[in-house]
């Protein structure tokens, strides 16, 4: 079986880097953008390229920008190369063709892509490898390969700018499920990448277990189910079907929630537990896995770890909480809370003060210190009230906005966090624009750096590294 490569553009992402591809031209020229990614084995036939950072250069970056080719200038192009491909990152060189209809790459593509692979193969430390991609002059449709580093040889890249990787090309199911009629109305394409989906789930206890009932119940049958705990009697007044016998049988809570999906699917289903914390390297690998993280556990350590797990393999993330508590004239306030991070950042749990890092540090902490912590008003208890309707809210919420995603009748691309009061019975939404920044040390994108002025960078000294055409590059 052959591998399967697959370059992932988050929506977000890709909007920016063409809107720049676009205003870097004048007339009609050809453009030139760069990708430097990161590679990540989803399994052991796919691989799947996300970007880290991307650079389009302006038009004063080129010696020659005309409709049949293009020359960057050499200190724009040794810039790019020494910032990027030393950090290990392999180089995406996409370009444009004049025209509207699917593009192909030319004779001359084939001849300097072929030198470039084994340019960059053979002068940089970690070898990147090239992928390259030519779309028409509008952006819109393309073709993309990944060249070997001999510049011999090139395989078939898919190319993908959508929040989820889920090709809906085939399997379209003819006869529809029966179970489904009702939701008709969203369409048969959502319910088909519904279907398909693959949802990690992190914490599977009060809000955890309703949120599997009801995204399952809307169609999605593939999950990983991440949660070191057990059932316990104090869990039974929120969690659906689950019993007194699971509790003296000592069931985890993944094979709890596992049974809930199974008893939808008899059949059909994929259902992954692993009944450890977030943090164990399997679980790691296996949520980087999934088109979607879903974090509903009462800690911040592991809301901090998926978080970083969204941001390194460009996941979208859903996180969902409820809170308690009750006021000196012993009236409860209670909380419920959704947040939807912007896919490879912007903002972030943690520069978004949605976590809290000193507690998150202190859950990493031995359980010796811990006590102690818990003991000097540090943490609150394990103990926290908890009821099945509010959790409900918040899971239920949390379905819809995964609804919306899916079927695109919501927006998340600079993120969402949604706070529901009771009694007063009322959404509060954050405004998200002011927690926009670049210089958080997690999500941190500096997108200044992204368009790119030849002026930028009056780079002292480079070695010329041999590339056999010495001056410049020509596409
Ligand atoms: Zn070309
Ligand atoms: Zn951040």
């Amino acid at each position: 079986m052959n591998t399967k490569f697959c370059l992932h553009v988050p929506p977000n992402m890709w909007r920016e880097f063409k809107k720049s591809m676009l205003e870097s031209r004048m007339f009609n020229e050809e453009v030139i953008g760069f990708f430097f990614c990161q590679r990540h084995q989803v399994s052991k036939r796919k691989v799947r390229y996300i970007p880290k950072t991307w650079v389009v250069p302006t038009a004063e970056c080129y010696e020659h920008q005309s409709t049949d080719g293009l020359i960057l200038t050499q200190r724009f192009h040794s810039y790019l190369l020494e910032n990027h491909l030393f950090a290990g990152l392999d180089l995406v060189h996409i370009h444009t063709h004049a025209g509207r209809s699917i593009p192909d790459f030319s004779y001359i593509d084939d001849r300097y892509e072929s030198e470039y692979s084994r340019f960059i193969g053979s002068n940089f430390p970690k070898k990147p490898r090239l992928i390259s991609g030519v779309f028409d002059e509008d952006l819109q449709s393309c073709k993309f390969r990944m060249w070997d580093r001999k510049g011999r040889e090139f395989e078939r890249v898919e190319f993908c700018n959508s929040l989820f990787e889920i090709s809906n090309s085939q399997n379209l199911i003819n006869n529809p499920d029966l179970m489904f009629a009702r939701q008709k109305i969203f369409g048969e394409v959502n319910q088909n990448t519904l279907s398909k989906l693959k949802v990690g789930l992190i914490g599977c206890g009060g809000i955890g277990s309703i949120f599997a009932e009801l995204l399952g119940r809307l169609g999605v049958k593939n999950w990983v189910l991440i949660d070191p705990d057990k059932l316990e009697q104090v869990n039974l007044n929120r969690m659906p079907g689950a019993t007194q016998e699971m509790v003296e049988q000592n069931w985890h809570k993944v094979h709890y929630v596992k049974h809930l999906i199974k008893k939808v699917y008899a059949q059909g289903s994929h259902v992954k537990t692993i009944p450890t914390t977030i943090e164990s390297d399997l679980a790691k690998q296996e949520i980087a896995s999934c088109d979607l993280i879903v974090v509903a556990t009462d800690n911040h350590l592991s809301r901090k770890t998926a978080q970083e797990l969204a941001l390194q393999y460009m996941r979208p993330l859903v996180c969902l909480g409820t809170h308690i508590d009750v006021k000196p004239d012993n009236t409860p306030r209670m909380y419920s809370r959704i947040t939807v991070p912007p896919i490879g950042g912007g903002w972030c749990l943690m520069c978004g003060n949605i976590i809290n890092l000193q507690r998150a540090a202190l859950e990493s902490a031995p359980s010796a210190i811990n006590n102690m912590a818990a003991g000097a008003g540090y943490l609150e208890g394990i103990n926290d009230p908890s009821v099945f309707w509010l959790n409900s809210i918040c899971a239920s919420t949390a379905v819809g906005v995964i609804h919306g995603m899916v079927s695109g009748f919501l927006n998340v691309d600079s993120g969402i966090d949604w706070i529901y009061e009771f009694p007063g019975s009322e959404w509060r939404k954050t405004d998200t624009e002011y927690l926009q920044t670049d210089d958080c040390y997690f999500c941190g994108i500096n997108s200044s750096e992204n368009v790119v002025q030849n002026s930028d960078f009056e780079s002292p000294e480079f070695e010329n590294r041999g590339f056999d055409n010495s001056d410049f590059i020509i596409w």
